[in-house]
């Protein structure tokens, strides 16, 4: 008998790109579970811009993204950009100002932002799984489902996997830390 639990969207990684991910496709009324193998989702957010969360830039336009395929930034901000995260932002009540050269940081402490995404996930009816650790991943092409994972909570299959880990970390990159 099969045990794994069933979902549209897996998300591993609960960090801002894992967040708005599972939130999007939980509010376009995809089941979404979104793991993370640390204690609490948006760790990395709490201590972003300085704890205040640069959260957004006023000027934010695809020449100012290096990848290797341009028209990707092209589209993606085309249908998300600044003002639609400003929105979200003044939606939850959430105080902010610029800096300088149109960075955007919340008043009072990132973890409001945190918080944000948190609301909007559970809009979303998205579950979060954290000390989630990933053992095992398997395709799988059985009906809807084409992943199978084992995790220390149990197994899951999922139609559409998605990978929103964090970068690998460079050891010889000092890191631009200009947003703080
Ligand atoms: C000091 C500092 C300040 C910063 N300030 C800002 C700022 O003000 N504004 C800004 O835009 N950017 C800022 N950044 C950069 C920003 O934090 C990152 O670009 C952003 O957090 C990356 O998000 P992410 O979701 O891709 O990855 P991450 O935030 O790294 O999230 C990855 C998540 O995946 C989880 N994970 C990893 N491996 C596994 C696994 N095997 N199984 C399950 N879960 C796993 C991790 O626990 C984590 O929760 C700052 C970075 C630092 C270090």
């Amino acid at each position: 008998m099969n045990m794994s639990k069933q979902f549209d969207v897996i998300v591993i990684g609960g960090g801002a790109a894992g967040l708005m991910c599972a939130l999007t496709a939980g509010q376009r009324g995809r089941r979404v579970l979104l793991l993370d193998h640390a204690e609490r989702v948006g760790k990395k957010i709490l201590i972003s811009g300085g704890g205040r969360c640069n959260f957004t830039n006023l000027q934010v336009e695809a020449a100012h993204f290096i990848s290797a395929n341009p028209h990707f930034c092209k589209s993606a901000l085309s249908r998300f950009g600044p003002n639609d995260f400003i929105a979200l932002v003044e939606k939850h009540g959430i105080p902010y100002h610029e800096k300088k050269l149109g960075q955007l940081f919340c008043d009072g402490k990132s973890v409001e932002i945190v918080n944000l995404l948190l609301e909007e996930c559970r809009l979303g009816g998205v579950q979060i799984r954290t000390k989630c650790s990933v053992e095992k991943i398997e395709p799988r092409n059985i009906g809807e489902s084409r992943f199978a994972l084992q995790t220390n909570l149990g197994g899951y299959e999922t139609e559409s996997l998605v990978i929103a880990t964090g970068g690998a970390v460079d050891p010889e990159d000092r890191g631009d830390r200009s947003w703080i």
